[in-house]
């Protein structure tokens, strides 16, 4: 069986550093990119990982002979390089990163004029491009420039701040700790926070690619220091970011991890109090919270499906000015419409500042859900059958079948059943009211999922 060639994964191209992702291949990607763009001038950057310089001045050689243009930003978060896309007018961008992936990792993530990330059609006409070899290299004379291009960070900082009530946030003196993960967040957040005049404390926040402060994943089981760390020295707030801080996690100054979710419905919350009738766009694999928040507060909900990538092309089709994430990604039109994490943290500070209550207070008004995954084997090539069988059978409720198969019961627990795109698995998450909803619901589906396997054997 010939597999498809894929070099773009749900975010980019990642992988094992010199094992699947080796200089040779970054110049051929960059050759790939480059005809693409057909020349033009691109800004280039990476994060913090041991190999971030090596496979960016590979990149930055397969444009150059393509007759790219490259303009250095250096080291910097993946939102403050398309901060600067957007801002310089750029035909595009690349930054090599791996994201929230452990060290040994990297990634390149290719980003379109606007600042967002080029589409999955077009990541498809990069890989023709460099499958079928056709990266066309210029004639000597024409081979591309490179030049440095110092300063984006303070041009991101700023920009951040302009979309907050700056003023209001300084003069409540916050107290925040910023959990870096020892890459690119710890560039901006910190000083974004003194900017916005709060007393910062800053944990994992020395720069070091072998990550060894923490998983740059903000998983609540790796942001334990973070949680024990605001307790300790009584923050008001902490935040932690991923590898290239285009998402963040929050806790509340009692040491708690608030869930994304929870977050970005207190962001579409307040959002929606301003903006009365403006499309949230967020992934099926939200929380129905989002829903109530936006039935209640004269929202509407455009479910898409996973993928950070697919929620920023759908918010540009529908102009939409708000997006989000369970992982801690949160997209602010009016900033630009990516994942951000040091949008977000303004955004959290500006709605303390706002209504002058703790985190914690805010998140307990939020309409409460218990969670609860699992997952069932099934075989790669039975997994189409499945989801038709399984479709088959719940027609009649309210489904969506986007990506997967999310259904949603009238006592409002709801369960969302996809096959893994890298696992022979299919992954279920359940919500509820009550957590012996949620148990039951996982128990009656991963049943019946399990009845369908063993009837297509
Ligand atoms: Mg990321």
């Amino acid at each position: 069986m010939s597999t498809p060639k894929h070099l773009f994964g749900t975010n980019g191209i990642r992988g094992l550093v010199n094992k699947e992702l080796t200089p040779e291949m970054a110049i051929r990607i960059g050759n790939a990119i480059g005809t693409f763009f057909k020349r033009g001038e691109l800004i280039v950057g990476y994060d913090a990982r041991t190999s971030g310089p090596m496979l960016t001045r590979a990149v930055m050689a397969g444009l150059n002979s393509t007759g790219c243009n490259v303009l250095l930003a250096g080291m910097a978060p993946t939102p403050a390089l398309q901060y600067a896309v957007k801002k310089h007018k750029a035909d595009g961008g690349v930054i090599v990163t791996a994201s929230h992936n452990p060290p040994e990792y990297n990634g390149i993530k290719v980003i379109w004029n606007d600042g967002i990330e080029i589409s999955h059609e077009q990541e498809t006409e990069i890989e023709r491009i460099y499958y079928g070899e056709k990266a066309s290299l210029a004639d000597w004379k024409a081979i591309g420039t490179t030049r440095e291009l110092p300063g984006i960070i303070d041009e991101y900082v700023d920009g951040v701040k302009k979309n907050v009530n700056a003023k209001a946030i300084i003069r409540k003196h916050y107290h925040i700790l910023i959990d870096g993960a020892n890459s690119v967040g710890s560039l901006t957040g910190p000083r974004l926070a003194r900017e916005l005049g709060c007393k910062v404390t800053t944990i994992n926040a020395n720069i070091d690619g072998t990550f060894p402060g923490r998983p740059p994943e903000p998983r609540p089981e790796n942001l334990g220091d973070l949680a024990t760390t605001v307790k300790a020295v009584g923050a008001d707030l902490g935040v932690a970011y991923d590898g290239d801080a285009d998402r963040s996690i929050f806790v509340d100054e009692k040491g708690n991890i608030i869930m994304g979710d929870q977050t970005f419905a207190l962001v579409a919350k307040y959002f929606l109090m301003d903006n009365p009738g403006e499309k949230i766009v967020t992934p099926l694999s939200s929380s129905t919270m989002i829903q109530d928040i936006a039935d209640e507060y004269n929202g509407q909900v455009v479910w898409t499906k996973i993928g950070s990538v697919t929620v920023a092309q759908r918010m540009k089709e529908l102009k939409a000015k708000l997006g989000g994430e369970e992982n801690g990604g949160i997209f602010y039109g009016p900033h630009q419409s990516v994942r951000d994490g040091a949008m977000s943290t303004a955004l959290i500070l500006n709605l303390m500042a706002r209504t002058g209550s703790k985190l914690s207070a805010l998140v307990g008004e939020l309409p409460e859900y218990f969670i609860e995954k699992t997952k069932i084997d099934c075989k790669e090539e039975q997994k189409q059958k499945v989801l038709e069988k399984l479709t088959e059978q719940n027609r009649g409720l309210k489904t969506n079948t986007l990506d997967g198969i999310k259904i949603w019961f009238k006592d409002k627990g709801s369960i969302l059943i996809r096959p893994s795109g890298t696992e022979p698995i299919y992954r279920l998450y359940a919500e509820a009211k009550t957590n012996k909803r949620t148990k039951q619901l996982i128990k009656e589906y991963s049943s019946q999922l399990q009845a369908i396997i063993k009837k297509l054997k």
